[in-house]
């Protein structure tokens, strides 16, 4: 099995899309710093499903929305393995409400934890890269942040505000010899996608040029492709894997 030694943090591995980016990087022989917040359990489904076990693997709860404990998260990565070559900002949450019925709540919650949750680890994270000389960081946005979407004001802002700050974390880094870059990913069937009806999904999968909602492997060969050093010269751009929904 292939050892790197490199180390990527992922944050909210213990979701459908950061378990799929989890198990890639397991594969690749990075050593991994896993975030999750409520699920354990679920984490530890996904670190059991490792093929590679030469590898290692920590699991570390922190809400990242809270500044402090995004630090925490992003420090006992550099202690245990003493750098940090990949951040995959993945953490992400959704409270839809058309906008006569989102409370202020519903609002700041989601801008804090995917908004605020990626500036936080970015902010830690990017510390270190400098010293390093070196970095990548990736950013899981949204579809919906590039096009808006009904119910999903709060969600859309948000992800909005991750593509400005990829954008701005890009041409700050750059002379460090750290890249940042943007994924958009459409709808990628997760427990995020399963909250919905089957009738929404078939009207989503309408508009889908490919037809298909998309997987969360998907989304983890692009952030191989982009950790990859046939990415070195890729910095400051938002990818779409969306089928062609935002074409
Ligand atoms: P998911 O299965 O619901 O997973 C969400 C993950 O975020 C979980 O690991 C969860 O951890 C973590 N999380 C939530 N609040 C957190 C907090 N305060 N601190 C740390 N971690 C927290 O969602 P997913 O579909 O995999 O989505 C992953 C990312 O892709 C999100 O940013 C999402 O917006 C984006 N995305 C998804 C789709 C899609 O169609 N699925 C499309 C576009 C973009 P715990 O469960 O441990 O609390």
């Amino acid at each position: 099995m292939i050892s790197v030694n490199k180390t990527a943090v992922i944050t909210g591995a213990s979701g459908g899309i950061g378990s799929s980016i989890a198990r890639r990087f397991n594969l690749l022989g990075y050593n991994l710093v896993l975030n999750y917040n409520e699920n354990l359990e679920s984490l530890e489904k996904v670190v059991d499903s490792f093929v590679n076990k030469h590898a290692q693997a920590i699991m570390f709860k922190a809400d990242i929305s809270n500044f402090d404990e995004a630090g925490l998260l992003i420090n006992k990565a550099f202690d245990e393995f003493g750098a940090i070559d990949l951040l995959v900002n993945n953490a992400g949450i959704t409270r839809d409400k058309i906008l006569t019925m989102m409370s202020a709540d519903d609002f700041n919650d989601v801008i804090s934890i995917n908004l605020s949750g990626t500036f936080n680890c970015t902010r830690h994270a990017c510390k270190k890269m400098i010293r390093q000389k070196s970095g990548r960081i990736i950013n899981i946005s949204s579809v919906v942040g590039l096009m808006g979407n009904i119910g999903q004001a709060n969600y859309a802002a948000s992800k909005a505000g991750v593509i400005g700050l990829t954008k701005s974390t890009a041409r700050e880094l750059a002379r460090k010899n750290i890249t940042c870059n943007a994924i958009a990913p459409g709808f990628i069937e997760t427990k995020m996608t399963n909250a919905m009806s089957d009738e929404a999904k078939s009207e989503i999968i309408k508009n889908i040029p490919l037809k298909k909602l998309g997987t969360p492997d998907n989304v983890a060969d692009l952030v191989e492709f982009l950790s990859s050093e046939k990415a070195s010269y890729i910095t400051g751009q938002v990818i779409s894997v969306d089928g062609g929904l935002y074409i």
